[in-house]
Parts: C-alpha cells; structure tokens; sequence
C-alpha cells in the first residue's frame, strides 16, 4: 500500500508519499504561504524538483495541488489517486484522550476540536488538513497520529504540575509532552539496533533540533518527558526559552507593559539559541559565531549543553540508572561537537563515549561508546513520517 503522510500548518502543508511495501519515500512535498498573496508548492521526487507558484487561497487548494503533483505524468509518482492507499496527519495535541493513533471518524475530530484551547496553533490547522483531504479524496481511510500519545504512559508524579488540582480537573493542566512519534520510533529501533528486548531497557533519548525534548523511557514507555502542557518547557531551544521562572513573565509584562500573549510569543519565537546568541536559530550558524569568537553565541551552546546534562542526570534518577542515551533530530545526529560535550564528565554514569569514533558519526545509526562504557550511547536518526506511515497501515488494515 502507498500511505501519503500530511503535516499541515497553519499556512503551510509538508507531505511524503511512502510506499510501505519496501518503506521507501516515492515523493515529499511543501506547499507554503497558503492564505498569503503569493503562495508556493515545491515537490520532490527521484532526486528532481519541481516548483509551482500561485496564490493558494486554503488548504483544500493546497491539497488538490498537492495530489495534482503526485498524479502529475510528467512529474507524478502515482497514475491516480486511487493508488493512495490511505493518509496518516500529524495532529500536534491529542490532550488527555489519545493514548495512541486513531481511524479519523467524526468523534475523533470532534475530540481534535475540543482540545484546540491546548494547541491553539497547531491543532486547527492539523483539522484543517483533516477536512481538506476528506474533501478532495472523501474515500481514502485516514489515520490521526498525535505528538503527545507516546506520552501518555507517564505516572502522575511526572505529569502533574504543582498547582490547584481544580486546574487539572477542570482545565486539564498537565504535562503532555510532544515529539512522542520521534521518541517512540527511537524507543523501537533501539532494542533492534543492540539486537536485545525492549523489556527493562532505560534509555534517555535526546531529540534535539529546531525543537527539542527529553524522554525516560523505561521498557519502550513513556515515564517522563521535558516538554509540558505545550512545547515550551524544558530544554532551550532554537527560538524558544524553555524552562524558567514564571514569575521572569510577569515580571517583563509589567516593567515593559506589554501583555502575558506577546510576552508567550517572545519566549516561543524570539529567544532560545536566537535570543541569546542574537545571531540565528540555527545551531550550524551559531556554532560558527562561537568559533569567530562570538562570546554570546558561545553562551548560547553552553546553556544548551548544560541543559541537556542536567536532564540526562534526571532522568537516570528517574529511571534508577541507565542503559542507552541516544541522540536524534537535526542536532542529535550531526553535531558531534555538541553530543562530546554533553557526554563528557558522565563517565561516574558508566557513561563513556569513543570521542573518535562520534567525531565522524553524522546522520546515520552507530554505537559512539567506548568498549568498557556501561551505558550505550547511540546515534539513531529519527522517521516521524515512517512511524506515522507505519501506524496509518497498522490500523486501516486492521479496520478491512
Ligand atoms: P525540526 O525540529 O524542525 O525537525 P531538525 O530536526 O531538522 O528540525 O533540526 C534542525 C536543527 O539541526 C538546526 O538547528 C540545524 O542547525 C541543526 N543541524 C542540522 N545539521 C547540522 C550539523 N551538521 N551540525 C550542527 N547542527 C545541525
């Protein structure tokens, strides 16, 4: 079967057509600026580009052009539509009723609806994909995967926030954490890279790029996890805080006069590596200042290497000890200078790494500790979208 996975964002929609008889990636695609004046959809496939630009007034025309380039004969990779088997999207917040992927049926997205209050951003514009593709394919089964299900399994001590329980109940305040679709398609590959059983295995796996988390994972489940009832808790990321203080919002709020809603948007897309490297988001630019001697650059990658450590050091409290820390997303993988850094002076962990051997590891899976380390440190690049292929396959066979 071929599985086309669907990303959509507020004004933009990245896909990728799978074709889950081998699991390789026939086509992928980004349809951006939608709702804007100018509106663009480049599609890639077999190692071609090809680039339309229009204005593209909704999603539902965001997706018609999307299946126009899949089903194109010159640049197509399928004949017809119908050779789309089924469509996995990526829904950011499933709240407290997800525990793992669904069928999309009327409840599900009723569900989607009623937790937009917690994903104000992304969740309308993953129902907006929803509702589009029903549109323009109303035959095709389609499958909701959710960021924060992986995380579900988490015990109330770690998913509870110490305020009012009326603010649980009532509200649902709560950590629900995210990038639970990378975490878990780590958390499963893992015990297959070491050739062991998922049973009993601790591992604290390190997503790190333009967002990033922390998950303990404790014989493939969830126990803890960084980021909270949004994506802004945790480590210090490419434009977001992180973790601090509350009171650092009220306090600007009222020395600056400006309200609790812009002071949230500074802490999610104006600070992080950006705010305080004042260079970019991108850790390959602000590594490079820090090398030209960018004093404020260096400040940055220190407080993200600190946090990563004061993490794994939790979460080997949390797990009472440690057998894998691995490394994922964008950073995870290429940056050896980073995970050299994070894992140096955890040698009292069991945690020893073969630094040689990490220099060279960029993007692909490989074991970078040394022989006599205790804790395995892996590199394992993530597959969101095959995770989220492979879940779409799972459940629209099971339902035939
Ligand atoms: P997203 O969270 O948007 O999926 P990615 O996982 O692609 O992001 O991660 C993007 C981050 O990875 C960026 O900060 C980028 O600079 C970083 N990155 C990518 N390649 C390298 C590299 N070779 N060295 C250092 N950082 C890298």
């Amino acid at each position: 079967m071929k599985v086309l996975i669907v990303n959509a964002g507020s004004s933009s929609l990245k896909y990728q057509l799978i074709d889950m008889d081998t699991e390789s990636t026939l086509a992928k695609g980004l349809v951006e600026k939608i709702g804007l004046d100018m509106g663009k959809l480049t599609h890639k496939w077999d190692g071609k580009q090809f680039v339309v630009e229009k204005k593209i007034d909704n999603h539902v025309i965001a997706t018609q052009m999307m299946l126009d380039a899949l089903t194109d004969p010159e640049h197509g990779v399928v004949k017809s539509m119908d050779e789309i088997g089924a469509v996995g999207h990526r829904v950011l917040h499933g709240g407290p009723n997800f525990t793992e992927s669904v069928i999309v049926t009327p409840e599900v997205e009723a569900a989607i609806e009623e937790n937009i209050p917690l994903g104000p951003l992304h969740n309308p514009a993953n129902l907006a994909g929803i509702r589009a593709c029903r549109e323009v394919m109303p035959n095709t089964p389609m499958v909701a995967v959710f960021d924060t299900a992986f995380h579900m399994t988490m015990p109330p001590k770690a998913y509870r926030y110490g305020v009012p329980k009326d603010y649980y109940t009532r509200l649902k305040v709560r950590r629900y954490g995210f990038h639970g679709t990378s975490h878990r398609y780590v958390a499963g590959r893992i015990p297959e890279f070491l050739g062991v059983k998922p049973e009993g295995l601790r591992i604290i796996n390190c997503h790190l790029g333009n967002g990033s988390s922390i998950c303990a994972i404790n014989s493939g489940k969830c126990v803890d996890t960084s980021m909270g009832i949004t994506p802004l808790e945790g480590l210090m990321m490419g434009t977001r805080c992180g973790s601090m203080d509350p009171a650092v919002v009220q306090y600007i709020c009222n020395r600056d006069h400006i309200d609790v809603n812009e002071m949230l948007n500074i802490c999610n897309k104006k600070s992080g590596l950006l705010g305080i490297s004042g260079v970019s988001s991108d850790m390959r630019e602000v590594a490079a200042a820090a090398e030209q001697g960018n004093e404020d650059a260096q400040i940055a990658i220190d407080m993200l290497v600190e946090g990563i450590r004061k993490y794994i050091g939790a979460y080997a409290a949390v797990l009472h000890g440690v057998d894998v820390i691995s490394f994922t997303a964008g950073i995870g993988e290429n940056d050896a200078a980073l995970r050299a850094r994070v894992m140096t002076g955890f040698e009292f962990l069991g945690a020893k790494m073969d630094y040689e051997k990490n220099a060279k590891i960029r993007g692909v899976e490989a074991d970078v500790s040394a022989p006599d380390s205790k804790v395995r440190i892996l590199i394992i690049p993530t597959n969101e979208e095959l995770a989220i292929a492979r879940d779409t396959l799972a459940l629209v066979t099971a339902a035939k």
